[in-house]
């Protein structure tokens, strides 16, 4: 079967003599795996380099018994060159492909996604405070994902939220003072950060974006947002180092 689809390049790696595999996040299917056959050897036979988070539409041919399917036309729709320029932007925006890339099994279609990543990308290229934008991407992705900590009170008790609450990674949500020892390792979150959080949560790109983060929130959301997606996922993100 042939198959349309538009998609951000998440990873490549070199497949034999003359021969790439990308892994696309697809609008249409999600993420696919495809290998270019002979794009090392003819530059000019796809119009595109496929260059991580650069986004092509791709024409490929499924494979009956694999995932890896055969990528027959592949034409660049947009660079990114801002970020590429920017040592800074260009870690955000690999960190964000690690994550989607882990997060996302094969061939599962989330559109909310796939547009998240395509808004964060668009953001990146301009925006101030690169961490800022990072830490919405996150509280986004685990909310589309399922992963969402659980903020609306106590995880254990269900004890409505007071102002020393503490965040455990392993319960994935707030505790109260009485639970803490259900988890000794729990963190301490302020009443602030637990709101800006869900204000994140609740709001559209633009507006989350547009929420102002003092010292105490951005020190608490990096660490919090961090580990937790660190811990969820079981795997560490080798470019979530830039974030520390
Ligand atoms: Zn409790």
């Amino acid at each position: 079967m042939i198959v349309q689809a538009e998609g951000i390049v998440l990873k490549t790696f070199d497949f034999r003599e003359t021969s790439r595999i990308a892994t696309f996040f697809t609008k249409e299917y999600g993420k696919v795996k495809g290998v270019l056959k002979g794009i090392r050897k003819d530059h000019k036979k796809f119009g595109s380099n496929i260059d991580q988070f650069s986004v092509n539409d791709i024409v490929y041919y499924t494979h009956r018994n694999s995932d890896l399917h055969l990528i027959s036309q592949c034409d660049l729709k947009a660079f990114f060159f801002p970020i590429r320029k920017d040592m800074k932007r260009t870690l955000a925006a690999s960190y964000s492909l690690e994550l989607i890339d882990s997060i996302m099994p094969v061939e599962e279609q989330n559109k909310d996604i796939y547009r998240l990543l395509l808004y964060y990308l668009n953001t990146l290229e301009h925006i101030g405070d690169i961490n800022k934008l990072v830490h919405v991407f996150q509280i986004k992705i685990l909310l589309l994902s399922g992963f969402r900590p659980f903020l609306d009170s106590c995880v254990v008790c269900q004890k409505k939220i007071t102002p020393r609450m503490r965040f455990s990674m392993k319960l994935g949500g707030l505790i109260c003072e009485d639970c803490r020892s259900n988890d000794h390792s729990a963190t301490m979150i302020s009443r602030g950060t637990i709101a800006s959080l869900v204000h994140i949560e609740r709001s559209s790109w633009d507006k989350a974006l547009r929420l102002k983060l003092n010292s105490i929130t951005k020190r608490e959301l990096k660490y919090i947002l961090n580990n937790f997606l660190i811990f969820h996922l079981e795997r560490y993100i080798k470019a979530a180092k830039y974030l520390k």
